[in-house]
């Protein structure tokens, strides 16, 4: 047992775990042969979600152990450690002039990448986990392992692979690990391909309900690099970003500034890279937020809203005026373009025809067991609201302990739940991960 560092989850971090765990893949690989009571075992890399520690079960913290970061000669492909967070891979490629793609917030750590990893570079350069090469790790059972991604990997999970047992064997473990790692294996290192690190170009902007109509419209129609996403608080933020060399991007945002007339605080910037991006949602709330705050997060999945958003924003609304807590937010991320290019069977992430990631969090008052309550009332409401316009599910945050936990597995896997059921029976037979 080893003593730990602050989690950034604030939930996380006031639960009592049994203990917590350090260790490298080997010695892993011992504790979990001899046995670790009470299951399942919390996996913390990042610590940012409210289940990466929890009353009276153990955590491994990889944090501590698993912290290289490994740029090979040509710069283009990077090994980093599990327990590094974002804004510290993207400091380490910066030295060469290079990047991934990662999401809102450098907050985060390889939760991230292993989940999907949407972010404001998702239209452009696809998923942070479309950029996984390979996977180290200890399945749930015990067993080491070291994957490279599989030389046909687009065939994964189909009926008709032709490949011979363990070239099937290895793409369904891959298709398993990309997307549902959480419910099989403890991942401890990632290599990935690293992109050319490019200044964005970054708008914000306060705006109305109807504003935010206009820019959702607009953005359906987009084809180049520049993606929305939207923050509905006290205020609606509207964040905006694109490449700084890509002239298509750049006019569609002068044109839907144009179409939005004014807006309040409306500020535009070029940054470095995402390393340098403005915080997202900062302009959503007026007031700074005092106390310590629990919270849960449902992301959901869904296409283009079209003729369904005039309903869609007065539900949202309606949810917003009713919202139990000041720091309940619903957001959204936009996607497409390269991250629908990407086949379904090929990971585990299978809403790839998705165009928004829109999330609700739930917020209340550390230790007010009534303000939990109803809070996640208002989070289920929601969740039912948004599951008509974004049927799919995006498992960033694993909710275990909450009601809705099988609902969220079908939504997100559907009709590979089978098939990821089967691989946990072969390699977290006994359940030491959190189930399926
Ligand atoms: C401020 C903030 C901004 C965010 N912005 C975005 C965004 O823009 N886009 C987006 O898609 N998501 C975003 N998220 C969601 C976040 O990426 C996910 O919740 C992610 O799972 C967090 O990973 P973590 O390593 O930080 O957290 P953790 O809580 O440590 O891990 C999350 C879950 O993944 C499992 N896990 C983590 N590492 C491993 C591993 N190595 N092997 C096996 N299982 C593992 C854990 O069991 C845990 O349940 C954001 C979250 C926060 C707090």
């Amino acid at each position: 047992m080893t003593k730990h560092a602050a989690l950034w989850n604030p939930m996380a971090d006031d639960s009592h775990p049994a203990g917590w765990i350090s260790a490298d893949a080997i010695s892993l690989s011992k504790l979990i042969r001899q046995g670790i009571q009470p299951k399942p075992l919390q996996v913390c890399a990042g610590g940012t979600s409210s289940r990466c520690a929890a009353d009276g079960l153990w955590t491994l913290d990889l944090r501590a152990r698993h912290r290289q970061l490994i740029i090979n000669e040509e710069g283009d492909e990077v090994e980093i450690g599990a327990g590094l967070t974002m804004a510290e891979v993207l400091e380490g490629l910066q030295t060469q002039g290079r990047s991934i793609p990662v999401g809102l917030s450098t907050v985060p750590g390889c939760g991230f990448v292993l989940t999907g990893g949407i972010g404001p570079l998702s239209r452009s350069q696809g998923l942070a986990m479309d950029h996984i090469v390979g996977l180290r790790g200890v399945w749930g059972n015990g067993d080491i392992f070291d994957l490279s991604v599989p030389a046909n990997p687009a065939s994964a999970g189909t009926a008709f692979s032709a490949g011979s047992d363990n070239q099937d064997e290895t793409q369904q473990q891959w298709k398993g690990l990309l997307g549902a790692a959480p419910f099989l294996a403890v991942v401890t290192a990632i290599r990935l391909r690293t992109q050319r690190l490019t200044p964005l170009v970054i708008w914000r902007s306060v705006g109305s309900v109807q504003q935010l109509a206009i820019a959702v419209e607009a953005a359906e129609q987009w084809k180049h690099s520049a993606s929305l996403q939207w923050a509905w608080n006290e205020r609606i933020e509207l964040f905006i970003a694109c490449s700084a060399d890509d002239p298509a991007a750049m006019t569609a945002v002068q044109t839907l500034k144009t179409l939005l007339g004014h807006c309040a605080e409306s500020s535009m910037t070029i940054v470095p890279g995402q390393h340098a991006q403005p915080p997202f949602g900062a302009l959503a709330t007026s007031t700074a937020a005092k106390g310590r705050f629990h919270s849960e997060v449902i992301s959901r999945l869904g296409p283009a809203w079209g003729q369904r958003l005039p309903s869609l924003l007065a539900d949202l609304n309606q949810l917003m005026s009713e919202r139990p807590h000041p720091g309940c937010q619903i957001s959204a991320q936009q996607l497409g373009g390269m991250s629908s290019q990407v086949p379904v069977s090929r990971t585990s992430f299978i809403h790839r025809d998705a165009i928004w990631k829109p999330w609700i969090n739930a917020v209340w008052n550390a230790n007010d067991q009534e303000g939990r309550e109803r809070a996640l009332d208002w989070l289920f409401h929601a969740n039912t609201i948004l599951t008509e316009s974004c049927p799919g599910v995006h498992l960033a945050q694993i909710h275990p302990h909450l009601s809705c936990h099988k609902a969220e597995l079908n939504d997100a896997f559907q009709n590979w739940l089978p098939g990821l059921n089967q691989l946990k029976s072969h390699h977290d037979p006994y359940g030491l991960l959190p189930p399926l």
